[in-house]
């Protein structure tokens, strides 16, 4: 098989890949014509020539796979999929860039698309880290470089995290007790991270996919904040934006490119294109300047001239991947016990990527949930659910070890550099920035009252929850030979 990959990736890279169950299953599909054997044979530069039994040769065709393909193959997971993307590349926004020049030159403005970019905190927190910058100045710099490439608005997915969080929270309450008549709806599993739900889909399927909760990750509610809410504000179609991320993995690609993120009457995604942080780093390689020299720009805007509680860059409490479970034990222990907790006490387990919180309330039920990061844990927690021996009432799942600050798109290593030395690094940097809670900030909820007419509306469950798709194993039935 041969392929088209990306040279921005490589195996090193691919630090939440497990191993792949299988071959892929796309390339081409040949079927053996009685009689006649053929050999293939593989040339130096990586080319295929079929030989014929008569000695007549033929050059195979590069089999092109699209992201889409690999969406639905029950082959490799995770990471080691996106090197097959060709649309989901800094040279795409290049692409657009170029073509919203061409059409200022030649007079076309109302054809220009309105390019925003939207950073995640992990991405900032690493890319701040490899060019010796706080998060407020590597964010200003940032915007500053995207800006200066001809970029419209750059957006933090923090703010898209705060309703990220609140649906998390709400619809563990609403599943805590509809789980006196339905055994699926406890635990809770977050669905933040593609990688975990790609193998989910791929690999457990109807059976694992109930307990996932149906909010959408920061990345998508930022998508459909964009594509929506930003959209009409600015008096524009979906399709006039391109919308942009910059996250810490290639597993944000596939989920970008997910069939459920596309709106079939405009033509678009709700992300058009995500960029990793080594992929940004490429960006400011190619422009030929270190993101220290790059004049800042302090013009921050959460989305459409809203700004944050103290102005600036804001985050969550609870670690490196969001504080999913951080918010949900505080939400539910105040819904369900009436009271609240100072800090939480996480407790290890078998590794420092299993973890553990207990709050017990007198006379009653204690809540109980944990992290399970990486996918040997992940595993022990699937089996567990498998067995009828699951104890957790949510569990914060997440592929990468270490969680989202250590993804595979993240910046690598310096010379002479560990991988822990660099992590502890982007951890300080990435928490460096203060926390905010999302119930309280008054600009959140006045977004869930404009955009969806309030909490709990059709609107707020069309764009802030989403669904998943068992995959069906498809390499027998599709009677491949090779
Ligand atoms: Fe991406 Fe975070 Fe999941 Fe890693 S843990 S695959 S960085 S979403």
């Amino acid at each position: 098989m041969a392929s088209n990959f990306s040279g921005a990736l490589q195996l090193t890279d691919l630090n939440d890949f497990i191993t792949p169950s299988q071959e892929c299953v796309k390339p081409i599909k040949i079927y053996r014509k009685p009689g006649k054997v053929a050999k293939i044979r593989i040339e130096d530069d990586g080319s295929y020539m079929e030989v014929a039994e008569s000695g007549e040769e033929k050059k195979l065709q590069k089999a092109r796979i699209t992201l889409n393909d690999c969406l639905a193959c029950s082959g490799c997971i995770t990471s080691a999929e996106s090197v097959l993307i060709t649309q989901q590349s800094q040279e795409e926004l290049y692409n657009v860039l170029q073509e919203n020049l061409r059409l200022q030159q030649t007079g076309e403005l109302d054809k220009q698309k309105v390019v925003v970019v939207s950073i995640s905190p992990q991405s900032r927190a690493s890319l701040a880290t490899k060019y010796q910058l706080s998060s407020e100045v590597a964010h200003q710099k940032l915007t500053g470089f995207f800006k200066k490439l001809g970029v419209h608005h750059v957006f933090d997915t923090t703010f898209s995290r705060n309703f990220s969080l609140l649906e998390s929270c709400r619809e563990f309450i609403q599943r805590y007790y509809e789980a006196e008549t339905n055994k699926t709806s406890l635990p809770m599993l977050a669905s933040a991270c593609p990688g975990w739900i790609c193998y989910a889909e791929k690999t457990h399927g109807s059976y694992i996919l109930p307990y996932i909760s149906t909010t959408k990750s920061p990345q998508q509610i930022m998508g459909s904040l964009v594509k929506d809410y930003f959209a009409r504000k600015h008096g524009l179609i979906p399709s006039q934006v391109y919308h942009v991320t910059v996250m810490p993995c290639y597993d944000k690609k596939l989920e970008a490119s997910r069939q459920d993120f596309y709106n079939d009457v405009y033509r678009t995604r709700d992300v058009d294109c995500v960029i990793t942080s080594g992929e940004v780093e490429k960006m400011l390689e190619k422009e030929n300047i270190s993101l220290g020299e790059v004049e800042g720009d302090t013009s921050f805007s959460l989305m459409s001239g809203l700004v944050s509680p103290g102005g600036g860059l804001v985050s969550h409490i609870g670690g490196g991947s969001g504080g999913y479970l951080e918010h949900i034990m505080r939400y539910a222990v105040s819904q369900i016990h009436g009271t609240s907790v100072e800090s939480l006490q996480y407790k290890t387990l078998r590794n420092q990527d299993f973890q553990e919180v207990i709050v017990e309330v007198e006379g009653k039920k204690p809540l109980r949930m944990a992290l399970a990061y990486g996918f040997r844990n992940i595993q022990n927690i699937v089996q567990k659910i498998k067995r009828g021996k699951m104890t957790y009432d949510f569990v914060e799942i997440m592929a990468c070890p270490s969680g989202c600050v250590n993804g595979g798109g993240q910046i690598r290593p310096a010379e002479g550099q560990t991988n822990a030395e660099l992590l502890q690094k982007v951890k300080e940097s990435y928490t460096a920035v203060p926390c905010v809670q999302p119930d309280l900030w008054t600009g959140v909820r006045e977004i869930y009252e404009d955009w969806l007419g309030g909490m709990d509306t059709d609107k707020a469950r069309a764009m802030l929850h989403t669904q998943y798709h068992g995959v069906e194993k498809i390499a027998s039935a599709l009677n491949i030979q090779w």
